[in-house]
């Protein structure tokens, strides 16, 4: 049994398809859906742990490529640099958990280490590499 934690990202033409039904049923694949977020412009997100045989997973990966979900492997972990960061707030809405937040009476944004899934969302968005993979 292999499992895998995945950020599973859906173009809006697929955001209704019944995808998680088709792992499990087609692909007897075990679903354990972590986050899910679907955005104003309807691209969908979620974040999902999968379980199975080697053989049922890469045909279920094959199956998301197929529609055009894009995945991406969770990292080990998240570090957060305080001292870099400017408080821009830029990475926020790229949060699926809200492990980034920003707080309303002193505009500081503030890090949950709790709450993060590590799904590398934020990474590419912060333009002071204040957020990082720590392997
Ligand atoms: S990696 Fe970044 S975007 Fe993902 S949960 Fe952690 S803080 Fe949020
Ligand atoms: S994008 Fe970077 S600098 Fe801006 S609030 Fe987030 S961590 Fe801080």
């Amino acid at each position: 049994m292999i499992k895998k934690r995945v950020v599973l990202t859906f173009p809006h033409e697929v955001v209704s398809q019944p995808v998680v039904y088709h792992l499990v049923k087609d692909h007897n694949l075990m679903i354990n859906i972590l986050r899910a977020r679907v955005t104003p412009q309807e691209r969908g997100r979620l974040v999902v742990e999968i379980s199975g045989g080697r053989k049922e997973l890469e045909a279920g990966i094959k199956y998301l490529a197929e529609l055009n979900i894009d995945i991406k492997s969770l990292a080990r972990d998240i570090k957060w640099h305080e001292n870099r960061c400017i408080h821009c707030t830029v990475c926020i809405p790229h949060c699926p958990t809200d492990a980034i937040s920003l707080n309303k009476d002193t505009m500081e944004v503030s890090f949950d280490k709790q709450k993060c899934i590590a799904c590398e969302l934020c990474i590419p968005a912060c333009p002071y590499q204040a957020i990082e993979i720590v392997i």
